[in-house]
């Protein structure tokens, strides 16, 4: 089951199974008009072993419709997009590895040093003239050298520790 990254809000997700959701609810000639569709696309998300938590339940449903619909207008362009494959780390999927920048909004100025210096296409400007992270994956797991450019500090990692339990001998 492939995963696919999605923004929500302003924070990436990776929902696992997504693009098979998206297959079968189109061969059902589900429209994303539908009433009730954001809410049965967060629970069909949740069976494909998604976590989906509570209070962030209508924020994925509306980014879930918003990727649905993309999805929709792609497949009747005669396109069909495929699943991201974002390679491993150390034998494992790297979507299930959570390293990635995070930006604090608030001290952001998108000043845009973030999106020159990385070459891997992690970042995008915002309409608002702020700056996303777009693609969390592609993020090199151990590099957190953007964080020194930021000039007022707005890009944070998990602790470098975190990843011992990714390791051969891990858990
Ligand atoms: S370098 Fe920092 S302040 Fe500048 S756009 Fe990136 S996150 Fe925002
Ligand atoms: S840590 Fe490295 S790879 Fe990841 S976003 Fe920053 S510069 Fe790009």
């Amino acid at each position: 089951m492939g995963h696919r990254q999605i923004l929500v809000g302003r924070r990436p997700a990776a929902i696992q199974g997504l693009d098979e959701m998206f297959d079968e609810l189109y061969e059902q000639g589900r429209h994303p008009n539908d009433p009730g569709l954001g809410r049965e696309l967060v629970e069909q998300a949740r069976q494909r072993r998604n976590y989906i938590p509570r209070p962030a339940e209508d924020d994925f449903a509306q980014a879930l419709l918003r990727e649905y619909r993309k999805y929709v207008e792609q497949r009747m362009c005669g396109c069909h997009p495929q699943a991201v494959d974002y390679g491993t780390w150390r034998g494992r999927p790297r979507e299930h590895i959570p390293w990635f920048p995070t930006l604090a909004e608030d001290l952001c100025d998108g000043c845009g040093a973030c999106i020159e210096f990385c070459s891997f296409g992690v970042f995008e400007s915002t309409e608002d003239g702020k700056v996303t992270v777009l693609e969390p994956f592609n993020c090199q797991v151990g590099c957190s050298s953007c964080a020194n450019v930021c000039p007022p500090r707005a890009i944070t990692f998990p602790p470098r520790s975190m990843l011992d339990a990714f390791r051969p001998g891990g858990r």
